[in-house]
């Protein structure tokens, strides 16, 4: 083994120093890399490229044998830093102040991705390499934009290599005051509607020779929001229809516009598709139009993600375990927040989410306690104990 430092704090601190704005990668693949090497992990970088967006270094690393193939998976790319000048510490240099480690990524995700790292050097450590199973790495450096050439695209390429995962740890924050308290089994989908109605444009005193397209939105939307979509279940809220935006770009108040746009986002739970809600919209919206004249629309649709939900099982309840003997009291099994990679991942493995304390995430001064980190770190050693059989 190489003289690698595999102390958690200190490797999301070799993280962190890796400026990894998406798509950039700064360095952050190579370090993630050598400590992976170090241990004994096989690496496969994967570089993946498509017309529309940009490059991507990702990587997929394994450890172990035959036996039951455990995944975590993480992102290394952050968020940009916004107006540098209102981060009291920078966001590149990874200061630890009374016990906070301060910079981009520190919670979203580099702490994670460090600790789910130096725990399988623990364990392989301990246990040896035939430890009984595999233990394997989704990394990507594509998660917080466009989210093209990723985790969607590694999930593929084990599938074409013949790689089975079983089961898989997303390390996204999903704590809410200490580590272990709640943990993800789900997500909501997301999905934005783009409804652009034609109408007949005239002079507001000669409506009988125009069709005004808003008059008929109102009654649309009105058809849309008459009824909530569910009234959610025993792991979702109920699903929420917004109205984002409505457009008609009309200065003149004499004026009957000639078109109208909205915008729709829908979240929604496990009751719905992204095909199920576009056939719900259509039918909402025709049964207005069928009996009127001089209207068309078009409906555009973007899925941005579906909703999913891990129903409680032997993975949940191995992590479910270890947090409740860590903290001393029940797991949140929870399913609400935006969407995550899990999306990815979810139709090839189960898959949760168990992180850092989300609180800071996105933020000026993005940080986490450091003792906060070690817990995690120790969590999910005791995760891999627990699924390897060593107790
Ligand atoms: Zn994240």
């Amino acid at each position: 083994m190489k003289n690698i430092d595999h102390d958690p704090v200190v490797l999301t601190q070799s993280l962190i120093k890796c400026a990894s704005i998406t798509p950039e990668d700064n360095g952050v693949i190579d370090c993630v890399k050598s400590h992976l090497e170090s241990f004994g992990c096989e690496c496969e970088v994967l570089e993946f490229s498509s017309e529309n967006s940009y490059n991507v270094k990702n990587i997929f690393a394994s450890i172990g044998g035959k036996g039951k193939h455990l995944a975590f998976a993480g992102h290394t790319d952050v968020v940009p830093i916004g107006d540098k000048n209102s981060w009291t510490h920078k966001p590149f240099d990874a200061e630890i102040i009374d016990e906070r480690l301060y910079g981009r990524g520190a919670e979203d995700m580099k702490s994670a991705v460090a600790c789910f790292i130096s725990a399988t050097h623990r364990f392989v450590k301990k246990y040896g390499e035939n430890f009984g199973g595999k233990i394997s790495f989704v990394i990507t450096n594509d998660e917080e934009k466009d989210a093209i050439n990723g985790t969607k695209k590694i999930m593929e390429w084990t599938k074409t290599s013949k790689i089975k995962i079983d089961d898989c740890i997303v390390g996204e924050p999903t704590a809410n005051n200490t580590v272990g308290d709640k943990i993800k089994i789900g997500r909501r989908g997301s999905t934005n509607f783009y409804l652009k109605i034609k109408g007949v444009q005239g002079h507001t005193a000669n409506s009988n020779r125009a069709k005004n397209p808003i008059h008929f939105l109102i009654k649309v939307l009105q058809n849309i929001m008459a009824n909530p979509l569910d009234e959610g279940n025993e792991h979702f809220l109920p699903s929420s229809l917004q109205i984002a935006t409505i457009d008609v770009g009309n200065t003149a108040s004499n004026v009957i516009p000639e078109t109208v746009q909205v915008t729709i986002n829908i979240r929604f739970n496990n009751l719905h598709t992204g095909q199920s809600l576009n056939k719900l919209l259509n039918e909402k919206i025709q049964a207005i139009s069928h009996n009127e004249k001089n209207i068309s629309y078009s409906l555009r649709q973007e899925i941005t993600g579906e909703s999913f939900l891990t129903e409680p099982n032997t993975l949940v309840n191995i992590v479910s375990e270890v947090c409740e003997n860590t903290n001393g009291q029940k797991v949140i099994l929870g399913t609400d927040g935006g969407t995550s990679d899990a999306r990815f991942i979810k139709d090839y493995c189960r898959v949760l989410e168990l992180g850092i304390v989300n609180n800071t995430l996105h933020k000026v001064d993005e940080s986490v306690n450091i003792k906060e980190i070690q817990k995690l770190e120790n969590i999910y050693y005791n995760i891999l104990k627990k699924y390897f059989d060593k107790n």
